[in-house]
């Protein structure tokens, strides 16, 4: 298997390369030259697999040039009761009124992005050990990428972890979860400035080439193909979880941002998983929303973008779009090139005329959730069910609700733990004692290791700089 770029100017790649790639050198992503088709038979042969096994099978499919054998201890090592809390992994449940929600977010920081991301920490190991290279991962957060970033990448040989955070806008919990970690390969830099601001640093040292390739500097953004292949596991996990043979249907419910999640769902759905429709569930940042009713594709600037009390949704530029853009224009190169020359300039596109293929082919939907949507799907959620899920989760319920269709067996997402954003459930039902998993109750007190520096990509060079050169 080997893989293209969105673009079509970078030369066929195999998986191990792909996985320490950021963007393609054309600016574009990368996706696999064609999705392995699953036919009825080894959908039939998979059911009842354990949640690594099944990992191995799927993703032997995408990574050919690591030998099973490895593939299958990273994949051992990386999916265990010990990380996920549950031998299931991700495991669903039925709320009263009958839609299921599988749980993906039972990782180490209470999120979604663990799922991907424990497998990217291991893989990063292994590539790294295996070609002699050093990487050192410069990131900037504002909550759940660092902190899984880091809890990924701990301990781990070849890699350091640099991630910056804007000083003091993160929740006590996000921070504590961050700031604790006392591995001498993660350095937390806390930023004074916003959010914008640190990932501006992030492009300013991307940007200074020398620096770049002298620190062997690299990132794990949501663009990374190695966190969107190890995501297409859980469709088909969840499918038979909820299903008891492949001539049932399933949708899925998606909370979505930067549409990484949903674009694995995409490719579940393309290589023949009996999946009948995608359902995308934006908040107040409804770029998507308005993609999946209109055909057309605004972008909006940062400062277009709102502050919500579902935070991990507020992006208003999905970075993974173009992957099935590409797919959607049957993968014309030079096309993509064009619509995204219009998004450059701010403008972005309108692609009405394809919006029935978008809704019969590809089977998309979408909804929006506001703040008081979220807020009464948590007090519902909690008086019929007895269970607080977190703001994103509430935005799926919501949007899931609203488009069902009679007879439609949805699964929703649950992308974080109430945990997490401890606030807003507050606010939704009252001072309610929030479930922590074991392990995380003195989180807050534990002793914080961060860097506070200025608004300044010279200062965070320094740093990395006496880090590496010591
Ligand atoms: C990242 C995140 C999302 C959005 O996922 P995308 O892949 O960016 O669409 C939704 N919910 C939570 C809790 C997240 O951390």
């Amino acid at each position: 298997m080997k893989y293209i770029s969105t673009r079509g100017q970078t030369a066929h790649k195999p998986f191990s390369e792909v996985l320490l790639m950021g963007l393609a050198p054309d600016g574009g992503l990368m996706l696999p030259e064609s999705y392995p088709q699953i036919s009825p038979e080894t959908l039939q042969q998979w059911r009842g697999l354990s949640y690594p096994e099944l990992a191995f099978e799927i993703m032997s499919l995408f990574v050919t040039d690591i030998p099973s054998e490895d593939l299958r201890d990273i994949l051992n090592r990386t999916y265990t009761e010990a990380a996920f809390g549950t031998a299931e992994i991700t495991p669903v449940r039925t709320l009263s009124d009958g839609i299921k929600i599988q749980a993906l977010s039972n990782g180490p920081t209470l999120a979604f992005k663990d799922m991907a991301m424990q497998f990217l920490g291991n893989a990063f190991e292994y590539v790294l050990a295996k070609e002699g290279k050093q990487l050192n991962i410069l990131g900037a957060t504002s909550g759940d990428t660092g902190s899984a970033a880091e809890y990924a990448l701990r301990g781990k040989k070849g890699v350091h972890v640099f991630m910056l955070s804007p000083e003091g806008k993160m929740s006590a919990f996000q921070r504590a979860q961050m700031y604790s970690l006392q591995d001498e390969n993660i350095h937390n830099i806390a930023v004074h400035g916003m959010f914008d601001d640190c990932q501006d640093i992030v492009k300013a040292v991307q940007n200074d080439a020398a620096f770049k390739e002298k620190y062997h500097i690299g990132t794990v953004n949501s663009i990374n193909w190695g966190r969107i292949v190890a995501q297409v596991v859980y469709y088909f996990a969840g499918y038979f979880n909820t299903t008891q043979s492949n001539e049932q249907k399933v949708s899925f419910c998606v909370p979505s941002g930067n549409f990484g999640n949903v674009c694995a769902g995409h490719i579940a759905r393309q290589m023949g998983l009996p999946i009948h429709r995608l359902i995308v569930a934006t908040n107040e940042n409804d770029v998507l929303d308005e993609f999946f009713k209109t055909g057309e594709y605004r972008p909006r600037t940062a400062e277009h973008t709102h502050v919500t009390s579902s935070p991990s949704m507020d992006i208003s530029k999905a970075s993974n779009f173009e992957r099935f853009i590409f797919d959607l224009t049957d993968r014309d190169a030079s096309q993509i090139q064009a619509l995204w020359a219009e998004v450059g300039t701010g403008k972005g596109f309108d692609l009405n005329w394809l919006l029935s293929k978008v809704r019969n082919q590809y089977g998309f939907v979408s909804g929006k959730s506001l703040h008081q949507d979220r807020l009464r799907v948590i007090a519902e959620v909690y008086q019929t069910d007895g269970q607080l899920v977190d703001p994103h989760t509430a935005d799926g319920i919501k949007v899931a609700r609203e488009v069902r269709e009679a007879g439609e067996l949805i699964v929703c997402l649950e992308t974080a733990l109430a945990a997490k954003f401890e606030d807003t459930v507050y606010e939704a039902v009252g001072k309610v004692d929030i479930p922590r998993p074991a392990g995380l109750e003195g989180l807050e007190s534990l002793p914080q290791r961060v860097q506070v520096v200025p608004n300044n990509a010279e200062v965070v060079k320094e740093i990395i700089r006496e880090t590496l050169e010591k």
